[in-house]
């Protein structure tokens, strides 16, 4: 689906700012983004949208159901385009670099102890912190150097 008829089918209005937000989702590498990331690409494309606009865009995306929004603690919210699809988080806490992992194992750990203790279910968000292999090695080389 193009970006126009994806904000027409959520109820949003193709504003210039909705529209392009929405394309850098799709567009960057990086699939989990922040308002200020979002804001200084829009800098760099000399569009002129303010950071307080860009989270509210972010916001009508998110309870559109296009995003999902994520409370990362290494920082500020982070957005992601909803694939519909289930997956977890591995967060680095030093370059704050986000990968995705999916485990059976743990999916199904997870229903276990929730059916065990009598609770029905509804969603759930696994984050893993550290370093990231890159930021894990250069911690290492520092300390070689010493
Ligand atoms: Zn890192
Ligand atoms: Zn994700």
């Amino acid at each position: 689906m193009d970006i126009p008829s994806e904000l027409h089918n959520s109820g949003l209005k193709a504003t210039l700012p909705r529209l392009r937000i929405l394309q850098i989702f799709h567009d960057v590498e990086i699939k989990h983004l922040s308002a200020e990331a979002i804001y200084r690409i829009l800098l760099n494309e000399k569009i002129d949208v303010g950071l307080a606009t860009v989270y509210r865009v972010l916001m009508q995306f998110a309870q559109a159901g296009l995003l999902v929004r994520h409370h990362f603690e290494s920082g500020a919210a982070l957005f992601e385009l909803n694939s519909g699809r289930h997956h977890d988080h591995l967060v680095c806490t030093i370059c704050g670099k986000v990968e995705e992992f999916v485990d059976d194992e743990i999916e199904h750990r997870q229903k276990q102890i929730a059916k065990d203790m009598g609770f029905v279910l509804q969603e759930h968000s696994m984050s893993l912190y550290g370093a990231c292999s890159q930021c894990g090695q250069s911690r290492l080389d520092a300390l070689r150097r010493r």
